[in-house]
C-alpha cells in the first residue's frame, strides 16, 4: 500500500490524481488539501487553505503529490524533499523559486523527486539507467498556445478567454495563460535545469503543435530519443505514483497512422517570457524566484482584465530589471526576495 498525500486535490492535477488513485488498489489517499473549496470526507485528513506541513506531519504519507499552484506550494515542496518522502510534483513554481536550497534539501532527505510535468516525466523515463556522460542535451517541446503563429502586433488586444481556449491540453487557468504566454516553457526550462542538472545552453525549446511528443533527450554520437504518448496527464501522473512499477492506465495507445510529427521555431519576439526566464535562469541567485513572482503578479491582473496580454512580459521583465537577484541562504531569504519581487511587479501594473 502507497499512502499519498494530495494537496491541490480540487485542480486540474488533482481530480485526475484521484482518478488514478482509485484506479489502483495499491495506492491509497491519506490526505488532502485545497486552496478554498471544501473536501470534508475525500481523505481521512483534509485541510484547506492554511499551512500544509501541519498536514503533512499528521498524515506521514509515503508520497506527497503537490499540485498546489503557485508560490504556495514551496513548503510543502521543502517538508517533502527535506524528510526524504517521496515527492510527485507538479508544482513547478515551487522548484523554480528554491532552486538550489531545493536540491540541498533533497540530497539531505535522500528522498525520490519524480516529476508530474510531462515533458518532464518524459525527459525522466528518456535518461533513466543511461550514463550520463552520453547525454547531450534535452529538447522540451511546446504546444506554442492558442496564439501561435501570431506576430506580436497581433497579439496587443487578445483577451483571457481567448488565452483560455488552449488547442491541445485542459488545465488550471494560471497554467493556461502561462502556456499562452510561453512563461510556462520558461518555468520548465529552468525546472528541468534542477531536476536533471542540465545546463541551460544543453536545454532546448521547440515548438510542436500538437502535444505528442512530450521532450526528446540527444545523445553524444547523434543519437535522438523521444518520448511520445498522447497529451493526457493521468499518464505522466500515474508514473509517479507507481513508480517505479509502472502500473497500467485507461489512457488508450497512441494511434500513428497519419501522425504528422511538426517541429518549429519559438518566435522569442512574440512571445519574451521564454526567454526572460532563460536569461534569469542563467543569471541565477533569485532571479528565477523573481521571475516566477512577477509573473503570478502579472498573470493574475490579466485574468483579472487589468492589463493587457503583452504587458505580462513587460511586467516581468521590468521587476527582473529592477531586483537584485542575490543568491537566497535560507528559506526566509527566499520568501523575502518573493515578497520584493511581487512588490515590484504590483507597482508595474499601475498606470505611470
Ligand atoms: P488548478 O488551478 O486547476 O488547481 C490548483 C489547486 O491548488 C487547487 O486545488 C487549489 O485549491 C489549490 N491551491 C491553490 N492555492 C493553494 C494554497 N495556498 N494552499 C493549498 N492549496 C492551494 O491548477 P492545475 O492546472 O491543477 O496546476 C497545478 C500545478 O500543476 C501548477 O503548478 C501547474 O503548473 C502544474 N501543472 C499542471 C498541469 C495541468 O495539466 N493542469 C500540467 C503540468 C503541470
Ligand atoms: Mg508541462
Amino acid at each position: 500500500m502507497r499512502r499519498i498525500a494530495l494537496l491541490g486535490a480540487t485542480g486540474s492535477i488533482g481530480r485526475q490524481a484521484i482518478e488514478v488513485i482509485d484506479a489502483h488498489p495499491d495506492l491509497e489517499l491519506v490526505a488532502a488539501a485545497s486552496g478554498s473549496a471544501p473536501i470534508d470526507g475525500l481523505a481521512p485528513l483534509t485541510q484547506t487553505g492554511g499551512d500544509l506541513t501541519g498536514l503533512l506531519d499528521r498524515a506521514e504519507p509515503d508520497v506527497v503529490l503537490n499540485a498546489v499552484v503557485g508560490f504556495a506550494g514551496l513548503a510543502p515542496t521543502m517538508w517533502a524533499l527535506e524528510h526524504g518522502v517521496t515527492l510527485a510534483l507538479a508544482n513547478k513554481e515551487s522548484l523554480v523559486a528554491a532552486g538550489r536550497l531545493a536540491l540541498a534539501a533533497h540530497e539531505r532527505g535522500g528522498g525520490l523527486l519524480l516529476p508530474v510535468d510531462s515533458e518532464h516525466s518524459a525527459v525522466h523515463q528518456c535518461l533513466e539507467g543511461r550514463d550520463r556522460a552520453t547525454v547531450a542535451g534535452v529538447v522540451l517541446t511546446a504546444s506554442g498556445g492558442p496564439f501561435r503563429g501570431r506576430a506580436r502586433e497581433e497579439l496587443a488586444d487578445v483577451t483571457a478567454e481567448q488565452a483560455l481556449a488552449h488547442p491541445t491540453w485542459r488545465m488550471g487557468p494560471k497554467i493556461t495563460i502561462d502556456s499562452a504566454t510561453l512563461a510556462n516553457k520558461g518555468l520548465e526550462l529552468i525546472e528541468a535545469h534542477w531536476l536533471f542538472g542540465i545546463p541551460y545552453d544543453a536545454i532546448e525549446v521547440v515548438v510542436h503543435p500538437t502535444s505528442v511528443v512530450h521532450a526528446l533527450v540527444r545523445l553524444r554520437d547523434g543519437a535522438l530519443l523521444a518520448h511520445l504518448g498522447r497529451p493526457d496527464m493521468r499518464v505522466p501522473i500515474s508514473y509517479a505514483l507507481t513508480y517505479p512499477t509502472r502500473a497500467s492506465t485507461t489512457v488508450g495507445p497512441l494511434p500513428l497512422e497519419g501522425l504528422a510529427l511538426e517541429f518549429e521555431a519559438v518566435d522569442d519576439h512574440a512571445f519574451p517570457l521564454l526567454g526572460l526566464a532563460r536569461a534569469a535562469g542563467e543569471r541565477g541567485g533569485t532571479a528565477p524566484c523573481a521571475y516566477n513572482a512577477a509573473n503570478e503578479v502579472a498573470v493574475a491582473a490579466f485574468l483579472e482584465g487589468r492589463i493587457a496580454f503583452l504587458d505580462i512580459g513587460a511586467v516581468v521583465e521590468e521587476t527582473l530589471s529592477r531586483v537584485d537577484g542575490a543568491a537566497a541562504r535560507d528559506l526566509d531569504d527566499l520568501v523575502a526576495a518573493d515578497a520584493e519581487a511581487r512588490r515590484l511587479a504590483t507597482r508595474e501594473l499601475q498606470p505611470a
